[in-house]
């Protein structure tokens, strides 16, 4: 189903900041029949964006009914951004197209709910997971917002709909009507503080997804962190219905070793679950499942989702198996919180690290050292991590390339080093990649090559 052609028919919209999702959002909002302006301080978006037939220009901000700001460009701190300035002056409201989503279904005659889950780290996992999990119950569902599709470009689903949308602090500081039947708050560690001030900022910032929320809708909290817990009892205090889940302790929901459960019982067995690993995603998973709950999702086809649920690509990704060793993909863990799950999850391997180092480096993973029969170090920050692995006697190579070290860790493991390769970087990957997605797509090429070849 698509939006109506005159659903915005008589407003008036900017749109600011022409990446991913701008772009849809403009587009989206001309399609239901908007005045819509567009800019970004960019050329090359400009041009594309007029290519597209957009209208471009600094918008006027008299008489807009609101600033559609892209949610990396900033309206407080560390400096907003002059138009950001000008409509606050002029009282028009910065709004995230998540928000105008809302509306629009709203605005369409649709009474499709909305769940939406946010959290430090987790959130696309998440995300994905739940809208498997409804696909699997047969339950209309569209994914996004900050994972994938943008808001705006999803299509308009009927009051049997479920939106499932993965919200940052970033987008949340701009709703004003969205309103989450079931919302997830799964974690809070120091993130973004430039943008939110402070840890209490950014905290606020997440907060922001039970905002709006009614009677009989549901607020899910992880509880495996002290300002999480705040929240928690926050919520309770304002007679929300919250649901705690945890991928370690007790909760309403958690894991009891593999099995997650909740006071009924058994929901399901998360060693059966290949795409789910490590205690970080059971927490992902109980809240998943207490969504999915919620949304009236039956127990056995939550434990269904799980099993089939394929992962997401970078996240622990399985690339391949040859002669017994297996190749995992983690270039999504940029830093060393994230790069100490997937180590958590093996007992014996080879590690390729690397890139730019975050502040404080590979030190905090320490207690996962003697699980390294070997490193391989690649990109700017090499010479760092070697001295903290030569400080705890780790064996260690500095190879250069992420070519040079997916080779030289098959040469090893197939000589019985290790039984796994895991690329798993703690580094950002500016200094060889566009991103974390292209070092992860050329890592998964790397493998396939090896794959072939050995299968010859
Ligand atoms: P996000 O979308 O919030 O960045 P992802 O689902 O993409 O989160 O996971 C990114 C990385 O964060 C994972 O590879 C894993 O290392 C870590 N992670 C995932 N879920 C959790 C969690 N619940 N708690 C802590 N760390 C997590």
């Amino acid at each position: 189903m698509s939006f109506p052609p005159t659903l915005f028919a008589g407003q008036r919209f900017a749109v600011v900041g022409l990446g991913r999702m701008g772009l849809p959002a403009a587009q989206a909002l001309v399609s239901m029949g908007a005045a819509v302006v567009v800019w970004d301080d960019n050329v090359a978006a400009r041009q594309a964006a007029a290519a597209a037939g957009l209208e471009v220009r600094v918008p006027d901000m008299a008489g807009l009914d609101a600033l559609i700001l892209s949610p990396g460009i900033p309206h407080r701190l560390p400096a907003a951004h002059p138009l950001a300035t000008a409509a606050l002056a002029a009282g028009v409201p910065i709004l995230s197209d998540a928000d105008l989503l809302f509306r629009a279904v709203r605005a369409a005659g649709s009474w499709a709910r909305f769940a939406g889950i946010t959290g430090t780290n987790g959130k696309s996992t998440t995300t994905a997971l739940l809208a498997h999990i409804l696909t699997v119950a047969g339950v209309p569902n569209a994914a996004g917002a900050n994972l994938g599709t943008a808001a705006l470009a999803l299509p308009l689903l009927g009051d049997d709909g479920v939106y499932v949308l993965e919200m940052s602090s970033y987008m949340l500081e701009r709703i004003a009507a969205l309103r989450f039947c079931a919302a997830t708050m799964l974690n809070i560690s120091a993130d973004h503080l430039d943008r939110h001030g402070n840890m209490a900022g950014y905290a606020a910032a997440k907060q922001e997804i039970f905002a709006r929320q009614e009677a009989g809708d549901l607020a899910v909290v992880g509880i495996e962190d002290e300002a999480s817990r705040a929240m928690a009892a926050w919520l309770r205090d304002q007679k929300a219905t919250v649901v705690t889940v945890s991928g370690s302790g007790p909760a309403d929901i958690f894991a009891d070793g593999a099995m997650l459960r909740d006071r009924q019982g058994l929901l399901a067995d998360l060693s059966a679950c290949p795409a789910l690993p490590g205690a970080h995603n059971a927490q992902n998973a109980a809240a998943a499942a207490a969504m999915a709950l919620h949304l009236g999702v039956d127990r056995a086809a939550i434990a269904e989702g799980m099993r089939s649920y394929p992962g997401l690509p970078h996240r622990q990704e399985r690339v391949g198996e040859v002669a017994g060793v297996v190749f995992i993909n983690d270039s999504k863990a940029t830093n060393a919180d994230s790069t100490a799950r997937a180590l958590g999850c093996h007992d014996r391997l080879i590690w390729i690290a690397g890139g730019m180092a975050k502040e404080g480096g590979i030190e905090p993973l320490a207690p996962y050292f003697p699980r390294v029969a070997e490193a391989l170090l690649i990109g700017r920050d090499a010479p760092m991590l070697a001295a903290t692995l030569a400080a705890h006697g780790v064996p260690h190579r500095s190879v250069g390339t992420l070519e040079a070290a997916t080779a030289a860790a098959w040469q090893d493991a197939r000589a019985g080093l290790a039984p796994v390769v895991l690329l798993s970087p703690a580094c950002a990957s500016w200094d060889q990649f566009t991103g974390y997605d292209q070092r992860g797509d050329r890592f998964r090429a790397l493998v396939q090559a090896i794959v072939r070849q050995e299968a010859h």
